[in-house]
């Protein structure tokens, strides 16, 4: 059995792995794919200290320093129960699609999470080619261009504004006939200059010219016509969903959005299972938060075997 094992090797995984290996506790991690949602992008620019690095990059890095500890790395498994310790100090389980079950006295939950999509043609393959989920993170890269946000929630809603601060124009698509963010942000974005609103339009196409994006097309749900926008960049804001479903069926605590709660040490309401990165209720879905998370995760899985 295993003192810690974490579930999930993206950000918080690997660090928390690191953090725990570092104690001499024996260490495992299981992931469905080492490196996670870092794998799916290019350009990362906000990792505090590396200026510029690109996603398949710093899935390496992390994945190799992994490697640096003795810890044992089991990839392409997908967790899918997980049974908690039924006494006090006893193991908890996790039980894989492979059939296989690992035991541990502590477990950390970093499974993250994932963007939800359009579902059009042209997103997947414009994807960091102009179709960008991430405004912290692609904002800058379009300095001066017009981008679309799609979806008029609060997370749209607040992209609109921030990306506004950055971009020369922003065009907010909402499917619905009003935005449902809060009132306060939408007077907001109402107040901006450099942003337009089209409601009751339904998102049809991502447009390209084989490199890159050129522009995107909707049908505007009034009249059933199909109208363009000539634009460089489109953020995707309908949602991100966290790879929680699998601990439905478990006591783990949940939010109303499907999130892990996790207190101040990241423990979550089960003794002895931790959880950290995007999967949980922390606000803010960055590497670097989900590097610290895990951090904070490992410390305080060690903290609670030295305890029990
Ligand atoms: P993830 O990276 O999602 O890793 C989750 C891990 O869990 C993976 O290994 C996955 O395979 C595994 N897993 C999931 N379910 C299971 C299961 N049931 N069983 C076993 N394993 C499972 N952030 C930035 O800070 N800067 C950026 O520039 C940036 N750009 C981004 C661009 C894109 C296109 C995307 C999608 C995200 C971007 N982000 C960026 C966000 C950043 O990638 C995430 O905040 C970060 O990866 C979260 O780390 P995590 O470890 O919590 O989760």
């Amino acid at each position: 059995a295993f003192d810690v094992l974490v579930v999930g090797g993206g950000p918080a995984g690997a660090a928390a792995a690191i953090y725990a290996a570092r104690k001499g506790i024996r260490t495992g991690v299981a992931a469905e794919r080492f490196g996670g949602q870092v794998l799916d992008t290019m350009a990362i620019e906000n990792f505090v200290s590396v200026p510029h690095t690109e996603g398949p990059k710093l899935a390496a890095a992390l994945e190799n320093h992994v490697r640096e500890y003795e810890v044992d790395i089991m990839n392409l498994q997908r967790a899918v129960k997980l049974v908690p310790a039924q006494e006090e100090a006893g193991l908890h389980q996790v039980h894989f699609d492979s059939g296989a079950v690992l035991r541990s006295k502590t477990v950390i939950l970093a499974t993250g999470a994932r963007w939800r999509e359009m579902n059009v043609p042209g997103e997947q393959k414009y994807r960091a080619r102009g179709v960008a989920y991430c405004p912290h993170c692609d904002g800058p890269l379009y300095k001066g261009k017009r981008v679309a946000v799609i979806g008029g929630g609060n997370s749209g809603v607040e992209a609109a504004i921030d990306l506004a601060g950055v971009v020369a124009h922003v065009t907010l698509v909402e499917f619905m006939t009003e935005l449902r963010a809060d009132a306060v942000l939408q007077k907001k974005l109402r107040s901006l200059p450099n942003v337009d609103i089209i409601t009751h339009a339904q998102t049809m196409e991502v447009n390209g010219d084989g490199s890159k994006v050129t522009g995107l097309t909707y049908k505007d749900r009034d009249t059933d016509a199909l109208k363009r926008l000539d634009l460089e960049g489109i953020f995707v804001q309908i949602g991100l969903v966290p790879n929680a479903e699998w601990l439905q069926e478990s006591p783990v605590a949940l939010s109303q959005r499907g999130e892990i709660q996790v207190d101040d040490r990241g423990m979550t309401s089960v003794p002895g299972v931790f959880a950290a990165g995007d999967v949980t209720t922390v606000p803010y879905k960055q590497i670097v938060i989900a590097v610290g998370e895990g951090a904070k995760a490992a410390l305080g899985a060690f903290d609670h075997l030295i305890r029990h």
